[in-house]
């Protein structure tokens, strides 16, 4: 059976996002866990996410996928955005568990003139401070075009920072199709070359 969703508003709430995607006929959906431009985040409300994972489970969903906000850089070369990046990353997680064994799927990050090595490096260093191992979620990193000094448009440089985490479990990789072709993967003519 085909998987299939599409991004949701989490502006009204869980229940809002499970009705919307049977309405569509999706099993999945993506949303943003807070302002995708900012950080900030609504209270979560155990009641909407009480009756939210009953309408997923009559419906069968498959895992569910939230997306971090854009403005999180874990490599940044200003410790204060790392910072907060680990802060938002730590609360998001926390969030997530409300809805057990979920996927969490970020942007990498640019490593701002620091080189792609210094980035890799730190990246996985916050996720080895961030990760826990009694988290249900998968944290998944997503692939990217290289615009400016963005890491992961490279798969050698998802697979470096996989290497050096050490609750591997517990990490993933989310394939933007439109990322990796814009990154020189070309997917559409010669899949057989990229595989
Ligand atoms: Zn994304």
């Amino acid at each position: 059976m085909l998987n299939i969703g599409c991004h949701l508003s989490a502006s009204e709430g869980y229940v809002a996002m499970a009705k919307q995607a049977v309405e569509i006929g999706a099993n999945t959906f993506q949303f943003f866990t807070r302002n995708p431009r900012g950080f900030k985040a609504k209270d979560i409300d155990e009641q909407d996410v009480k009756e939210f994972l009953e309408i997923i489970k009559k419906n069968k969903f498959v895992k569910i996928l939230a997306h971090a906000p854009y403005t999180l850089n874990p490599c940044s070369a200003d410790k204060r955005v790392r910072d907060l990046a680990k802060e938002i990353f730590i609360d998001d997680l926390k969030r997530m568990e409300y809805t057990p064994g979920n996927m969490y799927n970020f942007h990498p990050g640019s490593h701002v003139g620091q080189g792609i090595d210094t980035g890799i490096k730190i990246i996985s260093e916050t996720l080895n401070e961030v990760l826990k191992k009694e988290q249900t979620t998968t944290v998944l990193l997503e692939t990217m075009s290289g615009k400016g000094s963005e890491i992961g448009s490279k798969f050698e440089e998802l697979k470096q920072i996989i290497d050096s985490v050490e609750l591997k479990d517990k990490v993933g990789v989310c394939l933007d199709t439109c990322h990796i072709y814009d990154g020189g993967y070309d997917i559409v003519n010669n899949l057989d070359a990229v595989i």
